[in-house]
Parts: C-alpha cells; sequence; structure tokens
C-alpha cells in the first residue's frame, strides 16, 4: 500500500523531497502552499507590461559547489551564465562589493599590490581584538574601522534592525574580502540564472502523477493525521501554533518603480549610509543579460521585523531566539511522524542551493529508514 505523505510548503525543500519520494512508487503526495504559487520565495514570472522576468521575493542567484545539486537543477532548466558583481553606494563613492583589492586601494586612495593590502589591512584592524564575538568585533578585527563604518554599520542596521554587536559574527563571515581583483560575490564553483525563472523549475520538479499540488490552501499542524507523515516547510513556531512565543525574522518590503532603457547600470547596487532608507537597489533585467528589453523595472528593497501577516525571510536568531529554538526543538522530537524541513522549518539562514542539497540528503535517509524513525529535521537547526 502507497503512504500518505503531506508537504506543508511548494518551495525547493518540498518540492525536491516530494519528487525524490514520488519517483519510488511507494508514496502518494499531497503539497500545499497558502500563496497562489509554487516556487515560495524563490517566485519569478515574466512582467506583462516589459517581459521582464521578476523575482517577486528578491534577486535569486544560484550559486553552489556541490556537483550533485547542479546537476540536479539543470534537469529542469537552461541556466544562463550569470556572475553576480555588486556595488556599494556610500558616503564616499561607489566601490565593488564583495571587498577586493580594487574597493581597497579606491577608498583609501592607494595602489597597492595582494601582499601590500593585506598587510594595510592588518595595519588597521583592531589587534586588540583577539576573538571576534559579534558581527562589530569580526569587522573591527579584519577590516578596521574606517571599512566598517563605510560598508557594514548602516547596512547592517538597516538589514537586521538592531545593532551590528548584537548580531553572530558568522553574518558577516558570509562574506568574502579579496586580496585580488575578483568582484564575483560569490565564491562557489556554479553559479546561474535559469532562463525561464525559477518557478517553471518548481512546476517541473512537482510535475509527476504521484504528486498533487495545492496552491492557495494552507495545511495547518491539526491535518496532520490525514497523513502517514507530514513534512513542514512553514515556520517551526507556527506548527506548535506559537505556545513559547514567536521566534522573530525580518521581512522586506519591495517598492516598484518603472524606467526605460537602463537605470543605474548593474543588477543589485547596494546603499550602505544609514541615512538612506532601503538597503538595495535591484534592476530585474540586469539578471537576464542574454535578453534585450527597451523597458527596466527596478525595487527598492526595505527590511523590517516580520510581523503576523508579513512574510518571513531573515531568521534573526539572536540569543533570545535560540533558546526559544531550542524549546520548539524539544517539542518537534517528542512529535511523531513529523519533519521539519527548509530555511523556515529549521529557522536557519539558507540559501536555495542548501535547501536542495538537504532535501536530497534527507530523502535518501528517510528511503533508507523505516517511516517511524525518519528525522525530525532536515539539517542542524542550531548551526
Ligand atoms: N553587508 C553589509 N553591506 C553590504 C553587503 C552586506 O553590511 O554592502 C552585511 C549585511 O549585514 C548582510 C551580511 O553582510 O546581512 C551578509 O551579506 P549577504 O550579501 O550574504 O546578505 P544577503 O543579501 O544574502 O542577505
Amino acid at each position: 500500500m502507497t503512504k500518505q505523505i503531506g508537504i506543508a510548503g511548494a518551495g525547493f525543500a518540498g518540492a525536491v523531497l516530494a519528487r525524490e519520494l514520488a519517483i519510488t512508487g511507494k508514496y502518494s503526495i499531497e503539497v500545499f502552499d497558502e500563496r497562489p504559487h509554487v516556487a515560495g520565495n524563490c517566485h519569478t514570472s515574466r512582467d506583462p507590461s516589459s517581459g521582464i522576468m521578476l523575482h517577486h521575493y528578491g534577486p535569486h542567484i544560484f550559486n553552489t559547489s556541490r556537483q550533485d545539486v547542479w546537476e540536479y537543477v539543470n534537469q529542469y532548466a537552461t541556466f544562463g551564465a550569470y556572475t553576480n558583481r555588486v556595488k556599494a553606494i556610500t558616503a564616499r563613492g561607489v566601490f565593488s562589493m564583495p571587498m577586493n583589492l580594487l574597493t581597497i586601494n579606491q577608498f583609501f586612495g592607494k595602489v597597492m599590490n595582494p601582499a601590500q593590502a593585506q598587510e594595510f589591512l592588518a595595519k588597521v584592524g583592531d589587534s586588540s581584538i583577539k576573538e571576534p564575538h559579534n558581527f562589530e568585533e569580526q569587522a573591527l578585527r579584519f577590516l578596521g574601522r574606517e571599512l566598517y563604518e563605510n560598508f557594514f554599520y548602516g547596512y547592517t542596521k538597516k538589514q537586521w534592525g538592531v545593532e551590528p554587536r548584537e548580531l553572530p559574527a558568522s553574518i558577516l563571515q558570509r562574506l568574502p574580502v579579496r586580496f585580488n581583483y575578483d568582484d564575483n560575490y560569490y565564491q562557489q564553483r556554479y553559479q546561474g540564472i535559469p532562463i525561464e525563472g525559477y518557478t517553471a523549475i518548481v512546476e517541473k520538479i512537482l510535475d509527476h502523477p504521484a504528486i498533487k499540488v495545492h496552491v492557495g490552501q494552507r495545511l495547518e499542524a491539526a491535518d496532520r493525521s490525514q497523513f502517514d507523515h507530514l513534512f513542514w516547510s512553514g515556520p517551526l513556531d507556527s506548527y506548535f501554533e506559537h505556545e513559547l512565543g514567536r521566534l522573530q525574522y525580518r521581512s522586506l518590503v519591495f517598492e516598484r518603480f518603472d524606467a526605460t532603457g537602463d537605470y543605474q547600470g548593474n543588477a543589485v547596487i547596494n546603499y550602505c549610509q544609514e541615512s538612506v532608507p532601503w538597503t538595495r537597489i535591484a534592476e530585474h533585467k540586469h539578471f537576464t543579460p542574454w535578453e534585450l528589453h527597451e523597458k527596466t523595472v527596478c525595487y527598492r528593497e526595505y527590511s523590517k521585523l516580520s510581523e503576523d501577516k508579513d512574510i518571513p525571510y531573515y531568521p534573526l536568531r539572536l540569543e533570545r531566539d535560540k533558546s526559544m529554538l531550542r524549546e520548539y526543538m524539544h517539542f518537534a522530537e517528542k512529535t511523531s511522524h513529523v519533519t521539519f524541513i527548509g530555511r523556515l522549518g529549521t529557522y536557519r539562514y539558507l540559501d536555495m542551493h542548501v535547501v536542495i542539497g538537504e532535501s536530497l540528503d534527507l530523502a535518501r535517509s528517510c528511503l533508507a529508514a523505516d517511516i517511524a524513525d525518519w528525522p525530525k529535521f532536515s539539517g542542524k537547526p542550531l548551526n
């Protein structure tokens, strides 16, 4: 007899898992999403007025070093070559981001080679900080006060809504500092953007006779008993009806404006000053440099604390959240036949490729075990 599987959320986490289970022929799967589309926050569609592929929940640039993940997504889409090269506007002008030799030389008005720049940053960095305990200390230790204040302080305060000293050093460690002229934002082996967008990929992944998709329909924790097992990619605390309180997230607000021609000459420009209310502007036609469009569509991006009806994006993960997370994890351990998956289900700051990789790994673990022993989480929530 086929087992009945319910999946809450039709983003990459749920869709990849659904497919991997479906192809075994042992499961019948129903995927629910409260929004009217699949692909979660990766959702893309062509703008009817300009024909430009829009990333409705902010820019998504696929990058991974995992060959199996790259091969997996390439089964479902043709990727256009794309390298993310970000510019940052500061009080002292526009610079290349992530920080590289061009940024450092231009910012300090110098002509240093890699070794000299490395020596220079070691000198301007605060060596009295032996072990950086937070974002600010990490920046002061390795970049020094001037770079920190011009590039990171204002942007980070806007993005996270707290003083950078309240944030973990790991957030800054996402960004490299390069002592060469490489201005590629990412450090992964593969990078690109699907020519027909992300929603087309997720639709294809879900297109299998053993998978039934319900969009615009929310799966509730109370529906658990209708299935032999449930995978929950909604917020972990929402499964438990926020019984212990709310895990905090940042949400985003996008303000669209249209123009003709080229508005800013690049896909993403960060605004690092605290006095500018938005964090960045994305001009979406630059994500498909192989297409020609007369018109242009841009979004100013603002960050705010996620409240009741907002869409959660970035888990805040302050100390208060982490201790609450620990308690919700105990609840999860005691809940049978439910697995919490993806960014919201495990309350981690995850990129698309990590989510896909974890769902592939999770499916493998599930298929090797009895359903009563399926894991409680994809990945480790407290990592
Ligand atoms: N950041 C910053 N200035 C920038 C770009 C990034 O201060 O111009 C900080 C910010 O705190 C951000 C972190 O570096 O959250 C990591 O950057 P990343 O680009 O990985 O953030 P994402 O856009 O993925 O949230």
